[in-house]
């Protein structure tokens, strides 16, 4: 039998490298060279932890070992593990690495433990692992031959993944809600009973949890909602606040309450709370309180099943085995944000977990074997039976806009995190012409163009017997298949660059791309990263181009319109064939076709608006996206100039109460919160509705915890300075930073020139757009080590939930002011001017400093760096926090210090002292 301490490994940092020889405790570390290290992995395989990154370390793409990453996804299916020495140290219970060069040594008693735990008799993942590890053997595994000796052949044969999983149940559409009006003792007493016996009464929260159960009343007028738009600070207890008041609904009314969230922290926050509302099962098994999302999120198991019969090769077959593992103990096949670890898919190649998902809405729906055990469909339909549902912002609105059901769509809705769904809406509504997006329609209608393994055969094969019992459907799919050979297809992109574009499609897409660089305005500064230009002022070629590329486009929509025709004649008039599952797949397909069909209609109108006037509801540029100076797309995009206006008609309008919730819902002026603004971006009056509004302050002592900080002598653009400040404010701050930018650009720059230095002081510094590892994986290992300081971009402003220790400081680059896209000039010009870009950054200011106190013991800085910070800015921040301008090395001593309002000021100016 292996002994796993005989294995040698290797831990990269940005302090240095350490290669541990085999052997147990006799074994050696030592320190070596990046080069030494790579001789090593290629001699014989090591023990590492997280290869991408001890790749990335190295600056050596190439290597691989045995990653301790992909042997705990294989032993420990559907468990969480922090991807550090220390993270897995916590989660395998074996004694933590005492420094860098200690790390080997763990890597091995981590090994050991895992391995330990497949002899174990009450391993809980035993199951399946022997037949998933045959097949990993064959697949050429690493691991495989470590593993073999621990796992024991299971004396009966073990079932299949398929077989195994349950099916779900079909239940009757529950009957619509009662009309209930719920009276505010029974609130109080819920929130009472929710809160627990002895929790400290908070009248803030009592007041918010009142005002929340005015959207649940009875509506008085059709397609008029109750609307209610309910700012509370951090700390309110805002998520039982209104639990309180739904819970209460659902219950009197047998309705389902949906909660819709921007951020999966606040699922998996809303999950836990709503735990003391409900039940985890009811008396019939089913579950009360359901998490939905968008279909993209979970496993088909149509794609892993073609993945694990030959349709992955190399890497992606390992993949698809360590997903097939996990999916047998997955609470609910949710690959992104759910059990599935964050950090699996990048250990192996990029797409290969959306390749996984049902992404191109290519689902045979009843026709698919696996249809009864289909994770989505569980999750639509125990979405239908909950009292409440927990979604997002974009997933309400899709299904608003175009859900297949109708029974289903929600009608009591609390968008959480509500100064967000601006932006949500701004997507769900947009449109977006782009080689990309037409090469998907392209394989949706035609499928693959190559020989492929996979299932993946396009419209004819998807509906094949509809085709052959109906001779007018089957022309209409042969019609839509020939015309959809005029849109792009693989290698689009080089065909384009080379200057042979091919197709209607690719000749417009060509001339949009010349047109774009041709009126750059950048002046080089975006070099490697989008470009775009207005519509405007076209030549006359490209317009023709555009007239062609639209009537290549009505070509396809008009087969499909008649195919949606006869697919409803075939229901209507059903033959004797047609039983239940394929009535349901004709349906399904019926649906897809029909937002197909609407997409080609936008597409259209798009081209058509390119030879006439711009229609002034709408904001309409030509783009040319890149990464790293590497082109990935082209197209035409269409946004509504105010898309809460499509949100009004399609969200708000069909509903009955929907409440709107954030703590920055608000813009905080001189002059207070500006109501009429929060009122304008909600939609309501779009429908003609004066929306209710409530608030309540945050309880949290800002003026004794908190600090802002404005540095004043770190100039704008000056690189090396901007680097040294955050190396001295982490160092300052001993960890804990979250350093927030506005350009990847800039912030790989800062990484690069400060990551060894602090380092090599024992402060790991982890960055999104640098390091392999995805934003949720970061925030976790940021959360675990008190020590690691992270440095991010958008997402991390507002997506970062870590109370207490871990989190001390924020350190902002600038000013956040918006980019200056074309959309945000046409949106500027019409929200005000420069009014309308003070409200952005202080709603980014706000939402950054929101970082920074969680809870009410939280403390820290808060840092922005700019020598020219206008003062209209600063009522961003909460009433009585201090704000100081000051010098670098000042601000630096107030760090060390840590928050003490007892500092000295004497060089300072505070300003809300002065002004
Ligand atoms: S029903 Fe659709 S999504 Fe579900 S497994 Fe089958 S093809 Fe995939």
């Amino acid at each position: 039998m292996a002994d796993p301490l005989a294995l040698p490994a290797l831990h990269a940092s940005h302090a240095g490298v350490w290669v541990r020889a085999g052997g147990g405790a006799a074994g050696q570390t030592r320190g070596v060279s990046k080069g030494e290290a790579i001789m090593a992995a290629a001699d014989t395989p090591l023990l590492m932890l997280n290869a991408p990154l001890v790749a990335n370390r190295l600056g050596y793409p190439d290597l691989s070992g045995l990653d301790l990453l992909e042997l705990f996804a294989f032993v420990r299916p559907a468990e969480f593990c922090v991807p550090t020495p220390k993270g897995l140290a916590d989660a395998l219970a074996v004694d933590p690495a005492t420094s860098d060069d200690d790390v080997p040594a763990l890597l091995q008693r981590a090994a050991a433990a895992l391995l330990r735990q497949c002899e174990a008799e009450d391993w809980p993942q035993r199951e399946g692992a022997w037949s998933a590890l045959q097949s990993l053997t064959r697949l050429r595994w690493p691991w495989s031959q470590v593993l073999a000796p621990y796992i024991k052949r299971p004396e009966r044969a073990e079932k299949w993944l398929f077989a195994k999983l349950p099916e779900w149940e079909e239940a009757p559409d529950r009957p619509q809600p009662a009309q209930v009006q719920i009276a505010e003792a029974e609130v109080e007493g819920q929130l009472d009973h929710l809160t627990g016996t002895g929790a400290e009464r908070r009248e803030g929260q009592r007041a918010y949890a009142k005002s929340a159960s005015k959207v649940f009343a009875p509506r008085d007028a059709q397609r008029r909602p109750h609307i209610l738009l309910a700012q509370a600070g951090t700390g309110i207890g805002k998520t039982l606040g209104y639990l309180a008041p739904a819970s209460l609904w659902a219950s009197a009314s047998r309705g389902t309450v949906w909660v819709s969230t921007f951020t999966k922290n606040l699922q998996r926050q809303l999950r836990g709370e709503s735990a003391r509302a409900w039940p985890e099962r009811r008396e019939d098994g089913t579950r009360p309180v359901v998490v939905r999302k968008g279909r993209e999120n979970y496993l088909c198991l149509l794609n892993l099943e073609d993945a694990m019969q030959g349709g992955f090769g190399g890497r992606a077959a390992i993949l698809a085995q360590m997903v097939a593992r996990w999916a047998a103990y997955s609470r609910d096949g949710d690959m992104i944000g759910g059990d599935l670890p964050g950090w699996l898919g990048t250990l192996f190649r990029k797409r290969g977990i959306a390749a996984l998902t049902d992404q191109r809405g290519e689902c045979v729906y009843a026709g698919c074997p696996h249809y009864r055990k289909c994770f989505i469909e569980r999750a639509a339909r125990a979405s239908a039976q909950a009292d409440l549902v927990i979604a997002n912002h974009a997933l309400v609105m899709v299904n608003a806009a175009r859900g297949r059901d109708a029974a289903q769509r929600p009608t009591r809705i609390v968008f959480d995190e509500g100064h967000h769904v601006f932006d949500a809406a701004d997507s769900t509504f947009a449109a977006a012409l782009t080689g990309q997006e037409a090469i998907e329609l392209r394989r949706w209608i035609v499928g693959p163009e190559r020989k492929s393994k996979g299932r993946r055969r396009g419209l004819a094969a998807r509906l094949a017997d509809v085709a052959s019992y109906d001779e007018a459907g089957g022309e209409a799919v042969e019609a839509a298949i020939e015309a959809a050979r005029h849109l792009p297809s693989d290698g689009w992109l080089g065909r384009i660059n080379e200057g042979e574009p091919y197709g209607p499609l690719e000749n417009l897409f060509s001339a949009v791309r010349a047109l774009t660089f041709a009126r750059d305005e950048s002046g080089g500064q975006e070099a490697g990263y989008g470009i775009e230009t207005e519509i405007a002022d076209l030549p006359g070629q490209l317009i023709e181009l555009a007239q062609q590329a639209a009537s290549a486009l009505s070509a396809i929509r008009h087969p499909l319109v008649k195919l949606g025709v006869r697919l409803e004649a075939v229901l209507e008039d059903a033959p004797d064939w047609l039983d239940g599952p394929g009535r349901a797949r004709i349906e399904g397909a019926r649906h897809s076709l029909g937002w197909r069909v609407d997409l080609l209609a936008a597409w259209e109108a798009l081209l058509e608006r390119l030879g006439g006037p711009a229609d002034p509801e709408f904001v309409d540029w030509f783009a040319v996206d890149r990464s790293d100076a590497r082109e990935f797309d082209i197209g035409i995009h269409r946004r509504w100039l105010d898309p809460m206006k499509p949100f009004a008609k399609v969200v708000l309008e069909p509903a009955h109460g929907v409440m709107l919730t954030s703590a920055t819902l608000t813009d905080r002026t001189d002059e207070g919160a500006d109501w009429e603004d929060a009122i304008t971006r909600s939609g309501a009056p779009h429908i003609e509705v004066a929306p209710l509004t409530t608030a309540a302050e945050s309880p949290f002592d800002y003026t004794a915890r908190a600090e802002v900080l404005i540095v004043t002598d770190i100039k704008r653009g000056d690189l090396p300075a901007l680097a040294g400040a955050y190396a001295r404010f982490i160092e300052a701050a001993g960890g804990g930073v979250l350093g927030l930018f506005t350009a990847i650009r800039r912030l790989r720059a800062v990484y690069g020139r400060i990551a060894d230095r602090l380092a090599r002081s024992g402060l790991p510094l982890y960055a999104q757009h640098v390091d392999p590892i995805d934003t949720g994986t970061l925030v976790d290992i940021f959360r675990d080590d008190r020590t690691a300081s992270l440095l991010g971009t958008d997402a991390l402003r507002d997506g970062v939930d870590v109370p207490g220790e871990s989190l001390r400081c924020v350190v902002l680059e600038g000013v956040p002011w918006p980019r200056p896209t074309i959309l945000h000039r046409a949106r500027r010009a019409a929200g005000g001017g420069s009014r309308h870009d003070d409200r952005i950054i202080r709603a980014r200011l706000a939402q950054a400093f929101g970082r920074l106190i969680r809870g009410k013991d939280d403390k820290g800085h808060f840092i922005v760096l700019s020598p020219a910070f206008p003062s209209r800015l600063l009522s961003a921040f909460p009433p009585g926090t201090p704000i100081t301008r000051l010098t670098l090395d000042e601000a630096l001593q107030r760090v060390a210090q840590g928050v003490c309002r007892a500092g000295d000021n004497s060089n300072a100016q505070i300003l809300n002292e002065v002004e």
